[in-house]
């Protein structure tokens, strides 16, 4: 059996049929923006590997940061144990975050980092003895992972759980915010979409501990932008009924939109934020969870008196090296100056799309190009093409859209835009 057959015959990929996986590429090694397939062919990384590799894959000073902890110490439990990576790390995430946000709890994987944060703000309730207070308010379109109380909260009809909805807790669903990022605000709450959260603080803030959501960009909800102002408004609404508010940023956060995290276009700071994907530049996995000196206070005077979580490989410090070390990097490099480049160029080089027959929109916001189309774009054609374009692009739903490493050149992404409009031009 060649290493492909095995990989068809037991192997599980994400979101994929396992009796018609469609193409898969045999990676060897992944050096900067450039991706190796076995046969030699090489293609740009566009998806930053799920939004993660911001300073491209197998940086120097990232490997390094990691092979020297190797040699010192992989891994120890946290539990009664600490280390200099964990803390190195939180001095640098409390000075990256605003003031206020310094309670910071680890976890292995971005839809870890939510639940912990939907207990964080069950357990805060629970403390001021709001025990009916258990569900969650959201809005729709939105991702915040795979993970059963996670889902929960993903877009319910479009989203990627709608299949299992019956069997999911139920939670509030308001409209997405209707006014996209570059539109002009409205005051008037029926057009800006308030009003349903107005009358769901209204009538049910006694169930709701939290609100959810991804500022200003979701995601894997179907890249969409909406405006800061519906953060701001929604943010004071909430604070009035003492509903707390997490900002998921594992997609947003470390300078892909722009902003070193997404609120800050908002200027908001919320209860609790989760950090993911980026955090250690796509060298290995870690999430966090960082909360208020309010809420963490709570908890430890309530009845419970502990955050009821504790992953095994909580803080792992080889994870936490990387992380130190990748926001180093992006300290040391004008990732703004990098990210504004990018958004220039996406937004000249995909406006072509704009006229094609079978496109519905071509949006651009930070370091994220989006063509979205009118019918459901198949990933197969684009794993199909991808050795041929030299550009690794996976669609999903109905939009084409790359989030590529902050370090990529002009040329590398003409190539990347080229490869976009291409695949756009061939399914109208
Ligand atoms: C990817 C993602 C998650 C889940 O992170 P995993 O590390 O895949 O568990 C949660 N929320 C958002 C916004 C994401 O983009």
């Amino acid at each position: 059996m060649t290493p492909l057959d095995f990989d068809a015959r037991h192997l599980w990929h994400p979101y994929t049929n396992v009796l018609d996986p469609g193409p898969m590429h045999l990676i060897t090694g992944a050096d900067g923006v450039w991706l190796t397939r076995d046969d030699g062919t090489r293609m740009i990384d566009a998806m930053s590997s799920w939004w993660c590799a911001v300073h491209g894959h197998r940086h120097p000073a990232i490997t390094g940061a990691m092979q020297a902890q190797l040699q010192q110490m992989p891994h120890v439990m946290f539990g009664g144990l600490t280390h200099q990576p964990a803390i190195d790390l939180g001095r640098t995430l409390v000075g990256l975050l605003p003031d206020g946000l310094d309670r910071i709890f680890y976890s292995d994987s971005g839809s870890v980092a939510i639940e912990v944060a939907l207990k964080m703000a069950v357990q805060y309730q629970m403390a001021l003895g709001r025990t009916g207070r258990t569900q969650f308010a959201t809005i729709r379109g939105g991702y915040h992972g795979d993970t059963w109380k996670a889902m929960s909260v993903c877009d319910p009809v479009n989203g990627m759980h709608g299949l299992f909805s019956g069997a999911l807790s139920i939670q509030h669903f308001l409209p997405r915010p209707q006014i996209q990022f570059d539109q002009e605000w409205s005051e008037d709450t029926d057009v800006n979409g308030l009003s349903a959260l107005q009358e769901l603080l209204d009538t049910k803030a006694d169930q709701i501990a939290a609100l959810i959501l991804e500022p200003v960009v979701q995601g894997a909800g179907g890249m969409y932008f909406y405006h800061p102002e519906w953060l701001r408004k929604a943010h004071e609404m909430c604070k009035a009924h003492d509903v707390l508010v997490i900002f998921d940023e594992i997609a947003t956060g470390f300078g892909r939109t722009g902003e070193l995290f997404a609120m800050h276009h908002a200027g908001v700071v919320p209860d609790i934020i989760c950090l993911g994907k980026a955090l250690t530049g796509g060298h290995i996995t870690l999430a966090a969870t960082v909360t208020t000196e309010t809420v963490a206070r709570r908890i430890g005077e309530s009845d419970a008196s502990v955050l009821m979580h504790g992953p095994t490989y909580m803080a792992n410090p080889l994870a936490c090296a990387a992380a130190v070390a990748s926001l180093e990097q992006l300290s040391a490099r004008d990732w703004r100056a990098e990210v504004r480049a990018i958004s220039a160029q996406l937004t000249q080089e995909l406006s072509p799309a704009r006229g094609l027959p079978g496109v519905a929109d071509v949006r651009v916001l930070g370091a994220i190009g989006v063509i979205e189309m009118e019918a459901w774009v198949d990933p197969a054609i684009a794993h199909g093409l991808a050795p041929e374009t030299g550009v690794w692009l996976r669609p999903f739903a109905r939009n084409i859209y790359c989030m590529p490493p902050y370090i990529i050149s002009p040329d590398e992404l003409s190539r990347v835009s080229a490869a976009m409009v291409s695949l756009a031009r061939g399914m109208s």
